[in-house]
């Protein structure tokens, strides 16, 4: 606080300071002014009872193979990820009332086997049971398909779409890695999946009537009750789009939709073109359109190909300022950069995996740039996945919202000790995060 004395020696100068309602002056500090511990304890148990949006999510049972496009290939998983993270245990006795103090073989089976009941009962109440012990009012399901199990109320739709960038025959881009070698089969596979869904046997002979196929699955899917459509495409190649014109892609369409192997050039030329399709009409059929953007599953995961930078000239491209961009994982680890791109109004930053790859002390600081500079473009995802035996999506879902609360009460009660904002602003800008600026995205769910 700043002295009265020194207050009315300033107004007797003539200088005016800015003072809140409750009495904090306006003026940053750089270090806390206050107990951050005192003010973490109160704005903790107020962050707990807000209801939450979960932006970015992969639900389902470990088996069903509609949980996501793409498989999870060998790997070397980071500390916090791995089947040895002991805070699990804290997930499980939470969600289930686990009543072991180990994850040993024989009592994971305990577990298996009330999951494996649940899905042989076909209910939707095991995943909402999930999300209102997390605190989650809906989460997005971001999935080949919609699951029975999965209660409409509570989980929207998001669809993927880079099957679209893949017609052609994909020898080359299956044998660029291991990785690829798992994932473009499965690309092939959603692919198969909305041909027959639009009744397309084989593909057009018109490059026209190949656009025309991919608008009628992209309605047919938001009628379906689809949200928004996904990429993953940073799995499989750049996130560099080149703006070739039409004509150019068209060529390419002629040479090899009757077969032939497509040079390394061809095909990134007639991906660029049908990407920049796809998000123009996501910005017709507002139908907003989520990028992976972050470093990926994987040992082969390029993180020079995969940069959010790359991203650049699509976001600030005015032709798409009707699109949404929601760019999922925050481009970690250029967590710094990215949050320059939130300048333009359409583009919206995910918070989805950060929370889970690393430590909340970790995920503090990413949090605090992206609060101290666009905070209303800033949203809450846990991106629960089945990754393994141990931490399921039901698992997943806990920690992403366990460690969210803690480094979002944290950076909150650091900028008010800081004075950059009062409590009461820290708790309309937690609403915002956890809940508000996703929900103001999309349509209400039908009632
Ligand atoms: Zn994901």
């Amino acid at each position: 606080m700043i002295a009265p004395r020194l207050l009315r020696g300033l107004a007797a100068l003539g200088v005016v300071v800015a003072l809140r309602s409750d009495g904090v002056t306006a003026q940053s500090h750089a270090l806390p002014q206050e107990d951050v511990q005192a003010i973490f304890k109160r704005l903790l148990p107020q962050i707990e009872q807000i209801r939450i949006f979960d932006h970015h999510a992969h639900p389902g049972f470990g088996d069903d193979p509609d949980v996501d496009a793409q498989a999870t290939p060998p790997q070397h998983l980071p500390r916090r990820a791995r089947d040895t993270n002991p805070e699990v245990l804290f997930a499980l006795k939470a969600l289930f009332e686990y009543p072991y103090a180990d994850l040993s073989e024989e009592h994971m089976r305990w577990l298996a086997e009330r999951s494996a009941a649940a899905e042989k009962s076909g209910r939707t109440d095991y995943f909402d049971k999930i999300l209102d012990k997390c605190g989650i009012e809906a989460s997005v399901a971001n999935r080949v398909a919609m699951a029975t199990y999965l209660n409409p109320q509570r989980f929207r739709w998001v669809f993927f779409v880079d099957s679209f960038l893949f017609p052609f025959d994909n020898k080359l881009v299956t044998a660029a890695n291991p990785d690829e070698g798992v994932y473009i089969p499965l690309q092939e596979k959603v692919l198969r999946r909305y041909m027959q869904q639009a009744g397309v046997r084989t593909l057009p002979d018109r490059f026209d009537d190949y656009l025309a196929f991919i608008t009628r699955v992209l309605e047919e899917n938001q009628r379906k009750g689809g949200i928004a459509e996904k990429f993953e495409i940073a799995y499989f190649r750049s996130l560099y789009f080149a703006d070739p014109p039409r004509e150019a892609a068209d060529r390419v369409y002629q040479k090899y939709s009757k077969g032939g192997v497509p040079t390394p050039e061809d095909y990134t030329l007639f991906q660029d073109f049908v990407f920049r399709y796809l998000i123009s009409e996501g910005g017709r059929l507002h139908l907003p359109v989520h990028i992976h953007s972050a470093i990926g599953e994987g040992d082969y995961f390029s993180l020079r190909r995969g940069n959010v930078l790359n991203l650049e000239n699509i976001v600030k491209d005015a032709r798409y300022l009707g699109t949404t961009f929601v760019l999922i994982h925050g481009g970690y680890p250029f967590f710094r950069e990215i949050i320059w791109l939130a300048s333009m109004n359409n583009v919206y930053i995910d918070t989805s995996e950060i929370e889970v790859l690393t430590y909340p002390s970790e995920f503090k600081n990413v949090l605090k740039v992206w609060l101290q500079t666009y905070p209303e473009k800033i949203t809450f995802g846990t991106d629960a996945y089945p990754f393994s035996n141990v931490l399921g999506s039901e698992e997943t879902y806990w920690l992403g919202v366990y460690s969210a609360r803690d480094a979002l009460a944290s950076v909150l009660a650091e900028m008010v000790a800081s004075r950059e904002l009062t409590e009461a602003e820290a708790l309309t800008m937690a609403r915002g995060y956890l809940h508000d600026n996703a929900t103001r995205l999309y349509p209400p769910l039908p009632r």
